[in-house]
């Protein structure tokens, strides 16, 4: 197996420090290789591959992150060893530029999901594709990322894109309204364009972006705050070769469904998926080879990870769904929505990475032990907040080992939100948020 041409990478013109699949990043506990997967998707296959190649040269650890991809840690010193089994069964870029701009952020049941207005795999493929072999696209950073929504019942609509896309219907037509350097949840829509314009409209995004940009310019919202979004759709209209139209029938649904945890319908009648959670967004090998054989054995042969740090285990005949929970639980994910690390998140922390000034993720469990009920909360080893994609309704910010501030999310304030209480233990968090969430239920 060969790598792909231009390996490796010229120059880039946005250079990154973030891992990629060509691009292993050192940290405390060794190298990091993020796989980037199509919408979340992954094969058995492939997930095999991936669980192997953790297990021979690299800790075993393997992470899902905020953005449905899949990262192996603790990579050693065998670099191609690692990477050529992940090329051989498709999990790597068309060309070794185009790695980095693989960031397009589908639902993770796009295509089964019964709520959807259409079925983003079609456009999603036309996208990707046009990402990777377009030269040009190669000069955004790795950070740029795109997110198309079908309209499903599940989509995380939090996170912020440089530019987003909703599907939805006016008049037995279907359109996407689009936003710049947002997210759905939370921003207007600049207007819309058929589906069928889908396509042209990113192409013509990125391109008016890396005309307009300098390299200093990552995201969409660094150009924004030297020309106006107005002056940017002006351009963007004029070369569009169909009219934008309004996006005032759009209905923007505001919050964002937690990972599903349990059985769903799928829009085949008689079939379901079937979610589970992982424990602070990670699992090991022997975890990952196990999900492919119960994916193999109950499903159509794929996985779909989740931006909430979940999987699911689509296509399974609904009389089976029991015996794939069973299957998961046994396998050590969560499959209880009441556990407290369901709705938890902690970067690396201060185990693996030299900023972090406590060990996040023993914090997370020590804490999840001490309160009753879920609670959406994320533990940063520092202000860089990798684990997060968009602010937490809680936030502990670590200060030192096994201490935290504990900030509440306020659209009022920027960052974390609110400071509210300083210097915390993990003991003192925990009874404060009990306390917390004792009020609010007798309110
Ligand atoms: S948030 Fe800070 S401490 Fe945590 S992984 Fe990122 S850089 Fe490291």
């Amino acid at each position: 197996m060969t790598l792909p041409p231009d390996f490796p990478a010229t120059t880039p013109v946005r250079p990154s420090g973030c891992p990629g699949l060509l691009r292993i990043v050192q940290a405390m506990d060794g190298g990091i290789c993020r796989v980037k997967l199509a919408g979340g998707l992954i094969t058995a296959q492939q997930a095999e591959a991936v669980a192997d190649v953790a297990h021979r040269y690299a800790s075993g650890v393997i992470e899902a992150t905020n953005r449905s991809n899949l990262q192996i840690r603790g990579v050693g010193t065998a670099h191609q060893a690692l990477i050529e089994p992940l090329l051989a069964v498709g999990l790597g870029p068309a060309n070794a530029a185009s790695d980095d701009v693989r960031n397009l952020m589908l639902s993770p049941t796009a295509g089964i999901d019964p709520q959807q207005v259409i079925d983003t795999w079609p456009l999603a493929r036309q996208i990707l594709g046009s990402l990777e072999s377009t030269p040009r696209f190669a000069e955004l950073s790795a950070k740029f990322a795109v997110q198309l929504d079908g309209g499903e019942a599940l989509a995380m609509r939090e996170h912020h894109h440089d530019l987003w896309l909703c599907a939805f219907e006016c008049n037995g037509q279907p359109l996407l309204a689009f936003g710049l350097a947002g997210c759905p949840a939370q921003d207007a829509a600049l207007g819309s364009v058929p589906v069928e314009h889908g396509h042209e409209l990113v192409m013509t995004v990125l391109t008016l972006f890396l005309e307009l940009a300098r390299p200093e310019h990552t995201r969409m919202r660094h150009l924004f705050k030297e020309r106006a979004i107005t002056d940017f759709f002006a351009q963007l209209a004029q070369r569009l070769s169909v009219a934008i139209g309004p996006a005032a029938a759009w209905p923007r649904a505001t919050h964002s469904r937690q990972s599903p945890i349990g059985t769903y319908p799928q829009r085949e009648t008689g079939q379901v998926y079937v979610g589970a959670t992982l424990a602070l967004g990670r699992l090991d090998a022997a975890q990952l080879s196990a999900l492919a054989k119960i994916a193999t054995r109950y499903g159509n042969g794929t996985l779909r990870f989740t931006p909430w740090q979940g999987v699911l285990v689509p296509h399974v005949r609904a009389e089976q769904a029991a015996c794939v929970t069973q299957a998961l639980h046994a396998l050590g994910l969560l499959c209880d929505a009441q556990h407290p690390l369901t709705q938890m998140v902690a970067c690396t922390g201060s185990s693996a990475c030299i900023k972090g000034l406590a060990d996040t993720k023993q914090d997370a469990r020590r804490l999840a032990s001490l309160i009753s009920q879920p609670q959406p909360i994320h533990l940063t080893g520092c202000l860089r907040s990798c684990a997060a994609a968009h602010v937490a309704p809680v936030t502990l910010l670590a200060v030192a080992p096994g201490h935290y501030d504990l900030y509440l999310r306020d659209p009022q304030h920027a960052g974390f939100g609110v400071l509210r209480e300083r210097n915390l233990t993990i003991e003192a968090a925990g009874a404060w948020l009990e306390a917390r969430q004792r009020s609010n239920t007798h309110d």
